[in-house]
């Protein structure tokens, strides 16, 4: 890192989408030195496609214009949302989601996108291979110390934990409490698999996979639910399949187990007897052509609520601060919120006296909305899993509990948010003023 003697100094860990993305923040900001550490050989992230709503874009290009074309040139489908009914006496139905409709989303490789998103930043701020093993605090207020892997060592004035589910940042802000610090299993489990075109439109049908008319297609099953969408301009599929078991204890968060939910094919296919969809028996088909032993998903994780997420010079941002269900798409949307808002604010840094009241003001304005969005992405998760208690696989009971369900994303007042983290800065170092 070379940076000025006044600059501030920005330790970022994590090179994920929440790092990343506070990190084209930052790279305006010329007193900031920034550096980020992951400890992967590459930026690589092989996860799910994420989705994007055209809310979230504006949120992007807020934080840096070129991150919208950053998705184009990551091969994003423009994709218009459809959700239906896969089991029971409404199958078919569709449910409409106020929003959710035509060309709403934009659906992209994570891979492609994180690859695009550092594209542009100066090799000499981002460091792969460079897992972090502590961080101290430095004597009277000098800052923070970073421990390398290899022993070496290095100064920073803030650290932004963005090192995901099971980072060991949390524990820095939140202490020994593992009730906190653990993300806990929720009894949801998800399995994204990735295809090209022409394999899944073998077994799932051209119709239901139309490069011309792309859709990010939605079916609720019996405790079951199938997501597709078309990635990379249209060449691959992405089918994700997930679930809601009942069988799983709060305190089996704790145990490596929890990673994964395993299936033997012949029960993988039977959790999706009842689902009558041609197009979702081929989805079934062809995931069941890849695991032809042993079916592996993914146990869905969430932390629970924390009280903060900042100390005087440590920020949590994304899945350290949050892990939630992802069934809205929140957790991405949020992430890019929280990244658009730090960025705002230490953008704004005075001097170095200032970063508690920048982190606090960030805690005060991003925490309760993040732990809406967990909220809400459980009511989600049960309703497109048909497991909402009184709602089940009812079409118009599950059109009145999800209509709104994705407003809160859609309608976000992300400059009202940001004037209010500068409002909270401000009033905490005593001065007047709002931003810009
Ligand atoms: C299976 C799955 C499905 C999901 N589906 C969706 C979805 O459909 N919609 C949605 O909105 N969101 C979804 N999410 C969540 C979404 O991917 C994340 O919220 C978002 O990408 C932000 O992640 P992040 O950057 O906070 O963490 P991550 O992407 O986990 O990145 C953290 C990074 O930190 C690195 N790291 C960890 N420890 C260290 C260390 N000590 N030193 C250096 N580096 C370290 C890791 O290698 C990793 O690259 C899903 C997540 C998972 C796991």
């Amino acid at each position: 890192m070379s940076s000025s003697p006044s600059a501030i100094r920005v330790a970022i860990i994590g090179g994920g989408l929440a790092g990343a993305a506070v990190l084209r923040g930052l790279l305006r900001y010329p007193h900031i030195a920034v550096d980020m550490y992951e400890s992967r050989p590459t930026f690589r992230d092989e996860g799910p496609g994420l989705s994007f709503t055209t809310r979230a874009l504006d949120i992007l290009a807020a934080i840096d214009p070129d991150l919208e074309y950053c998705l184009d040139r990551a091969g994003a489908v423009f994709s218009t949302t459809e959700t239906r009914v896969a089991s029971g006496p409404d199958v078919g139905r569709e449910i409409d989601i106020s929003g959710l409709g035509w060309n709403c989303n934009k659906n992209v490789s994570r891979q492609a996108f994180l690859s695009e998103v550092l594209g542009c930043v100066p090799p000499h701020m981002m460091h792969p291979s460079t897992r972090i093993s502590s961080v101290t605090e430095l004597p009277s207020g000098q800052g923070l110390l970073l421990t390398f892997a290899d022993g070496a060592k290095r100064e920073y004035d803030i650290v932004i934990g963005a090192d995901g589910t099971h980072g060991f940042t949390r524990q820095l802000v939140l202490g020994n409490d593992e009730y906190l610090v653990k993300p806990y299993p929720t009894g949801f489990w998800s399995l994204p698999i990735k295809v090209p075109l022409r394999r899944a439109q073998q077994l799932m049908g051209t119709q239901s996979l139309d490069t011309r008319k792309p859709r990010h297609m939605g079916w609720i099953g019996d405790g079951t639910g199938i997501i597709y969408d078309l990635l990379d301009n249209g060449t691959e599929v992405q089918i994700i399949v997930f679930g809601k078991t009942g069988d799983i204890r709060e305190d089996d968060g704790l145990s490596e187990a929890s990673w994964a939910k395993l299936f033997t094919p012949d029960e993988f296919r039977a959790m999706f007897s009842s689902n009558r969809v041609q197009v979702c028996q081929g989805a079934i088909d062809l995931i069941l052509s890849v695991y032809t032993v042993q079916v592996a998903a993914l146990c869905l994780l969430e932390h629970r609520p924390a009280p903060t997420y900042v100390t005087d010079n440590i920020c949590l941002i994304g899945d350290s601060a949050h892990s939630m269900l992802p069934f809205p798409g929140a957790s991405t949307s949020v992430s890019v919120e929280e990244a658009l808002i730090l960025s705002t604010l230490l953008g704004r840094l005075p001097s170095k006296a200032a970063i508690p009241a920048a982190l606090r003001a960030f805690d005060q304005v991003c925490r309760p909305r993040a732990e809406d969005a967990a909220r809400l992405s459980v009511e989600t998760g049960l309703l497109v899993t048909g497991r909402a208690p009184g709602i089940g696989l009812n079409a118009d009971l599950l059109q009145q509990h999800l209509r709104h369900k994705f407003d809160f994303l859609l309608n976000v007042d992300i400059e009202a948010s940001r004037s209010a983290a500068v409002m909270i800065m401000d009033q905490l170092l005593g001065v007047g003023g709002s931003w810009p």
